[in-house]
């Protein structure tokens, strides 16, 4: 038994890397879902099995420093969104498939930050956000100075609860009224400052604050028979409880619910997404599971993005990290999601063109969850006699002459000196899905660059404390932790730094597969653009685009460079087993198997070095053809493509 569990968690473990990690599900929910099950019931049977690394028990996951990491005893899940009503009948139609019956509860979506809170004989023990589920930060400290937070009971249970804290769009105005006064960055929005606030070091400012929260889900089992029963008891209790909520059958009801929530919005004292409908009863809930990433009994509406008039004042341009000029509108103020609006991209000089947008125009604005706002178009019939956009023709950085690179609409600085396109890269080497150098963002890199201390990325391993602190503004442990930071990132994949480096069209996902098969950057370097172009999934584009880059002699430079500093080169991540049998085959199934499923004959492939995919042609290697194949089987029959059964897929 042991040696099975130790397999599943394994497996699950995979799947769950290719979920979150790759972003590459290599299972359907059901089937994961279906493992996971067997795995906690396994683990409940055999105890002494339960691996540490068991997805039961939470596994790591990107955890920003300064709090200690929390281990969930319950893992916290989001929410499948729906966008239409269709899509909400959709959820309606498959629950009542399972349970004609089902009564929902629709509660509103508090738009703020996930809070688990573990209370011990009553008293509260600690306090955590969600982090990446499994694992998030223990911020109990800061979590006890939410007035609304008790720190007993009034019963003394042992109990983990769920809910979302949040800030009033009262206290998050008067907080940025105080930030703007003070000369500080203003928030952009109530939930960036309840995230911003709760992730304070200094607790006495998370008092100042005034956060407020919610409950609303008992994470520990509950005794309750329904969601409706939870939220009476957690009120019992002491917590704060959202009292709006409906409960019906009906899905009309619910439609109307969510209208009327939608007219009262912006009067609430809080901001709320959308709402979230689920199943009341527990029992239900239980039988209709999870999916790798959300409850299959909950699914969250969320409201469209709101859009708003204003008049487009005048456009500033700069150049983005790939040389590109960008312009950025200055509008009249409007509220949109809670937020004044001054500022929305126009995205690009061809966006400008197309929708003929002029500085005078009233104009749309809109913002879509966290996106930044964007002009969406011209109210036309409000136009008097504006002139058309003046494009400028030179760079609004170092001034030399902008261009239209091969066929392409953007204007571009194709200066390599030019400091707004340094700087722009500099700061995309220093970003989340590069590098990763907390504190390096748009504003130290700017003073950086400026005192001369960075031209280029492999200067940030030569900084040092000394050369910091000649910085204004810049103090002894910000100092510290930047470099810490810097040093860090030298144990980075390799696939992390191609990244960084920016070259044209190799984004994150292009930059795995290459080091994937390359292993290391040196050898990518070698490498000939047949042979990366001959890489599923690339192509030429980027084949092409690697081979200039890597043409050039300040390229190479650079690499020596980062190389001497200690930056890593190497692929750090899954090795691909070349020697597998059906290694770089293309592979599809096709027709009904009789002994394996669907994702067991796609698993098995996948072990075995193969690419599954769903249509034949000519780049197909080998069709597994069960019975009652059609179609895609006589093409490949035409293609002359190799064809086998499911007896040889058991079999090799
Ligand atoms: P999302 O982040 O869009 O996947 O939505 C899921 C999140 O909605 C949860 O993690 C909660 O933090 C949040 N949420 C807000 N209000 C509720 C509610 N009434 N019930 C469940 N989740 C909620
Ligand atoms: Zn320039």
């Amino acid at each position: 038994m042991e040696k099975e569990m130790r397999e599943l968690t394994q497996l699950l473990n995979k799947y769950r890397h290719d979920y979150y990690t790759n972003d590459n599900p290599s299972v359907s929910d059901a089937e994961y879902d279906k493992l996971y099950r067997q795995l906690v019931k396994l683990e409940e049977a055999y105890p002494e099995f339960i691996a540490k690394d068991s997805p039961t028990q939470g596994v790591g996951g990107l955890i920003l420093s300064g709090f200690e990491k929390y281990q969930h005893p319950y893992p916290l899940y989001s929410l499948q969104d729906a966008f239409s009503y269709e899509e909400l009948l959709t959820f309606d139609r498959r629950v009542k498939a399972e349970f004609p019956k089902a009564t929902y509860i629709v509660e509103l979506k508090i738009d703020g930050l996930s809070i688990s809170l573990t209370y011990e004989k009553g008293k509260l023990v600690t306090g955590a956000t969600r982090g990446d589920g499994s694992v998030g930060e223990n911020i109990t400290e800061n979590l006890k100075k939410l007035k609304d937070i008790p720190r007993t009971l009034s019963e003394p249970l042992d109990i983990t609860v769920r809910g979302e804290a949040y800030m009033s769009r009262q206290s998050f105005q008067q907080i940025n009224q105080e930030r703007q006064e003070n000369g500080q960055t203003e928030f952009a929005n109530p939930r960036n400052a309840a995230a911003g606030t709760l992730r304070q070091l200094d607790t006495s400012i998370v008092g100042k604050r005034n956060l407020a929260s919610f409950l609303y889900q008992e994470a520990s089992p509950s005794q309750e028979l329904n969601q409706e029963g939870v939220l009476k008891k957690l009120k019992r209790l002491g917590f704060a409880v959202n009292d709006r909520y409906l409960m019906t059958s009906s899905m009309e009801d619910i439609w109307h619910f969510i209208e009327e929530i939608e007219s009262e919005r912006e009067k609430l004292s809080y901001e709320i997404d959308g709402i979230v409908i689920k199943v009341n009863n527990l029992a239900m809930q239980e039988e209709l599971g999870f999916t790798i990433k959300a409850p299959r009994w909950a699914i969250a509406y969320k409201f469209p993005a709101e859009e708003k008039e204003a008049t487009l004042l005048s456009v500033d341009w700069t150049i983005g990290r790939t040389g590109v000029l960008t312009p950025t509108a200055n509008l009249t103020p409007v509220q949109l999601a809670g937020t004044t609006v001054s500022r929305a991209t126009l995205h690009n000089v061809d966006y400008i063109a197309e929708k003929d947008i002029r500085v005078g125009d009233r104009v749309i604005v809109y913002k879509a969850g966290d996106i930044i706002p964007a002009v969406l178009r011209v109210v036309s019939d409000k136009r008097s006699s504006q002139q058309a956009m003046v494009i400028p023709k030179l760079c609004p950085s170092c001034g030399s002459d902008l261009v239209h690179l091969e066929e392409e609409v953007a204007l571009r600085c194709i200066n390599p000196l030019c400091p707004s396109l340094i700087q722009r890269s500099l700061e995309h080497f220093a970003s989340r899905n590069a590098m990763n150098i907390a504190g390096l963002g748009p504003a130290s890199v700017e003073k950086l660059y400026k005192a001369e201390l960075i031209k280029d990325v492999a200067d940030l391993y030569r900084l040092d404390l000394e050369s910091l602190l000649t910085l204004e503004g810049i103090k002894e442990k910000s100092a510290e932790k930047l470099l810490s930071a810097i040093e860090e990132s030298k144990e980075k994949s390799a696939d992390k730094l191609l990244f960084g480096l920016g070259i044209r069209h190799v984004g994150a996902k292009a930059s795995k597969l290459l080091l994937e098969e390359f292993e290391s950057l040196e050898n990518l370097i070698d490498a000939s653009e047949s042979a990366i172009a001959s890489i599923d999934g690339l192509g030429s584009v980027i084949a092409n685009s690697i081979h200039e880059y890597f043409a050039k002699k300040e390229s190479h430079q650079l690499i020596a460079e980062l190389k001497e500093v200690g930056v890593n080169l190497k692929y750090l991540g899954k090795r691909v087993d070349k020697t597998a049998q059906l290694f770089g085959m293309t592979v599809v199934l096709t027709g009904k198997l009789e002994q394996m499923n669907r994702n067991d004959a796609k698993a098995k492939l996948e072990e075995l070095g193969a690419k599954v995919t769903s249509s034949v042609s000519k780049k197909t290697d080998l069709v597994i053809a069960g019975s009652e194949a059609g179609s895609k089987l006589d093409k490949a029959r035409s293609l002359g493509i190799e064809i086998q059964d499911e007896e040889w897929l058991l079999n090799v």
